[in-house]
């Protein structure tokens, strides 16, 4: 089969990240999606009636880093619509929050997919 978008690369850890520590089964999360170079979970403090994360395996600080490798890029933006119709009836927003002036508190990069329902402007 075709390899999942991204696996070329080496996977880098930082064994002090929150998320790196999910990924590594660490920290308790309620996944719901796991292929080879991503991983979803739901987030802990809901912002929508779906709010998944969807984080790439390897420990890049934000979007900008991600942005270096598309392939991978375009897997989050792919998996992150799946769930969308999976979860919910399709449509979402996806969140990229970039640096902490726009409220980035986890530095491993992740896409909020928040879905369900009308979502309001503004709303993340
Ligand atoms: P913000 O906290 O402003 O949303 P980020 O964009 O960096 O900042 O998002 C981090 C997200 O990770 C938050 O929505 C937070 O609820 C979520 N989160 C933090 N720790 C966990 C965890 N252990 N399991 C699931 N989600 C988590």
């Amino acid at each position: 089969s075709a390899p999942t978008p991204g696996s070329a690369a080496a996977i880098r850890v930082d064994p002090e990240c929150v998320f790196c520590r999910i990924i590594a089964g660490e920290i308790p999360s309620e996944r719901v999606h796991e292929d080879e170079t991503v991983i979803a979970f739901k987030d802990l403090s809901p912002k929508a009636p779906v709010h998944v994360l969807v984080v790439p395996r390897t420990h890049l600080r934000d979007v900008r880093e991600l942005a270096d490798e598309p392939s991978l890029l375009a897997h989050v933006a792919s998996v992150a619509g799946d769930l969308a119709a999976e979860l919910a009836d399709g449509d979402f927003r996806l969140v990229f929050n970039t640096g902490a002036q726009a409220g980035q508190t986890v530095f491993h990069v992740h896409a909020h997919v928040l879905a369900g329902g009308e979502l309001a402007e503004g709303e993340m």
